[in-house]
């Protein structure tokens, strides 16, 4: 008992073991697997345990965020409006501060993400479900954000002949999935680029995106600068986004939300990154072992709620025709403990609300010609605990192949051939992730020449991308508006003006 009190009364910036997700390159750090299973010997693991276990027992009373959240209300058009011309103003006290400068905040801001990594992995508990296997991740890679856009305000500001500006007032609308670094990320780069930005965070995450901001304000970013909002009624969310002192707005969301958007204000300049159905091809050539916990682990982290998850296999040749993989499958994903994130083995965690809709027909009814391979089950009460279901005979057309569900289901799919299965992928109208698994060397130059996604994996997961190493954007369904890539080295060209356009020579 004197242990667990001492571990609930930790400090909330008890810093953790450092852990980013790529600070020096190379080499690359070795992989944090998902199914880790080292012995309880290891004594950085232990120390880990604890300080999870603190974390977790601090997620059921958590208030973090919730101030920032409620101050942050705007309930009517002249408030936002007001808002936004003062967020207009204040842009050119940040503008006039140079990239160096802006830079050295925008460091500082990963340190204080950095320190305060234990608040967010609470508040992303507590509000959005995720567990700390997932949630510590998306920390790092909101302060990899942080240093990179820093250092790429800088490196665009120094190009030879060119001179960027700011676009100017950026809005950003992240979704709830991804609570903290898809908002920071967004915010970061537009703050670099030296816009100033106004942020309205998911309904479903506005305490983890205000913990985030709150972050970036103890760094130095002023208030004016960056403003966090709520929207106190839906058509306000018109209104900011059809507002015309908005220069641009980073979105990341369902393509149906870039179509309103883009119904709100056709010339709305966009950047977006839209739905995703993703695919991982298995071929006989592969390691069957990994493929099979690289597939449960794309499809169920996070209970599958992720645009880059993957909801189809498709199997080739004679993984198709025999059952050892399915088999594999089935055993890896029943190894995943499905729970709430303040119980310390959950692997796969809540649904952010009940299963309804679409999303509730593709975990209950079956398509002809389709059978369970491991069916679905309602865990709880509410609905949000979900034991994962695998269908397989999914046929090419049919719902499973090409709409997105966003959530714990995985469709089998079957290919005599390579091409056959690039052709099942490329059938497909969102081209956002795509993973192989494959040790023929040339079966996987075949499919990287052929398939149409955005990011593509060779044998690993088509989660997790990594900022600066392997930056993250769309292709087809999966992008509107400017496309460049999240983390990458173009990303700061779309949030600038040139004047004199950089020449490649
Ligand atoms: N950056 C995330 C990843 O690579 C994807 C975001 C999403 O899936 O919504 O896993």
């Amino acid at each position: 008992d004197r242990f667990l009190a001492a571990i609930a009364a930790m400090p909330a910036t008890t810093p953790p073991p450092a852990r980013t997700q790529d600070r020096t390159l190379p080499p690359a750090p070795a992989p944090r697997g998902t199914f880790d299973n080292a012995p309880d010997t290891d004594p950085s693991l232990a120390a880990n345990r604890a300080w999870g276990d603190g974390i977790r027992a601090r997620m059921a009373g958590s208030r973090l965020g919730i101030e920032t959240a409620e101050a942050g209300v705007v309930r009517d058009a002249a408030q936002l409006d007001a808002l936004v011309a003062e967020t207009v103003e204040a842009g050119a006290t940040w503008r006039a501060l140079g990239a160096e400068a802006r830079a050295e905040i925008l460091h500082r801001a990963g340190d204080v993400l950095e320190r305060r990594r234990a608040d967010l992995l609470e508040v992303m508990g507590a509000e959005c479900g995720k567990v700390l296997e997932q949630g510590d991740p998306e920390v790092s890679e909101a302060i990899d954000f942080a240093h990179w856009y820093a250092e790429q305000g800088i490196a665009i500001a120094r190009i030879p002949g060119a001179t960027p500006a700011p676009v100017g007032l950026t809005v950003v609308t992240p979704p709830w999935n991804f609570p903290v670094a898809i908002p920071a990320g967004s915010t970061l780069a537009a703050l670099a680029a030296g816009s100033p930005v106004v942020v309205k965070p998911a309904r479903q995450a506005r305490r983890s995106g205000a913990v985030m901001v709150e972050a970036l304000w103890e760094a130095g970013v002023p208030r004016d600068v960056l403003r966090y909002v709520q929207l106190g009624e839906q058509s306000l969310g018109s209104h900011l986004v059809g507002h015309a002192a908005v220069e641009r707005v980073i979105l990341t969301g369902g393509y149906e939300t870039a179509e309103r958007f883009r119904a709100i204000r056709p010339d709305l300049p966009l950047l977006a990154e839209t739905s995703g159905k993703n695919a991982i091809v298995v071929t006989p050539s592969a390691d069957l072992d990994l493929a099979a916990r690289d597939v449960a682990a794309s499809a169920f982290g996070h209970a599958g709620q992720k645009c880059s998850a993957a909801s189809l296999v498709i199997l080739v040749g004679s993984v198709a025709t025999s059952k050892r993989f399915r088999r594999q499958l089935v055993d890896a994903v029943r190894s995943m403990p499905i729970g709430m994130p303040w119980e310390a083995t959950s692997k796969v965690g809540p649904l952010i609300g009940p299963a309804e809709g679409k999303l509730l027909g593709a975990l209950t009814t079956l398509e002809p010609g389709e059978r369970w391979v491991l069916e679905p089950e309602r865990l709880d009460d509410a609905g949000a605990l979900w034991r994962p279901g695998i269908r397989e005979g999914v046929q090419p057309g049919s719902p499973l192949h090409l709409t997105e569900y966003f959530g714990p289901v995985l469709g089998i799919m079957t290919a005599a051939t390579l091409d056959e299965a690039i052709a099942l992928v490329d059938a497909i109208e969102y081209g956002l992730t795509s993973g192989i698994h494959a040790l023929d060397e040339d079966e996987v130059q075949r499919w990287l020449a052929g398939v149409q996604a955005g990011n593509l994996y060779v044998n690993r997961g088509t989660t997790g991308a990594i900022v600066r190493r392997q930056p993250f954007g769309g292709w087809k369904r999966a992008a509107v508006g400017a496309g460049t890539k999240a983390g990458g080295p173009s990303y700061l060209v779309g949030l600038t003006d040139w004047e004199d356009a950089p020449t490649s020579t």
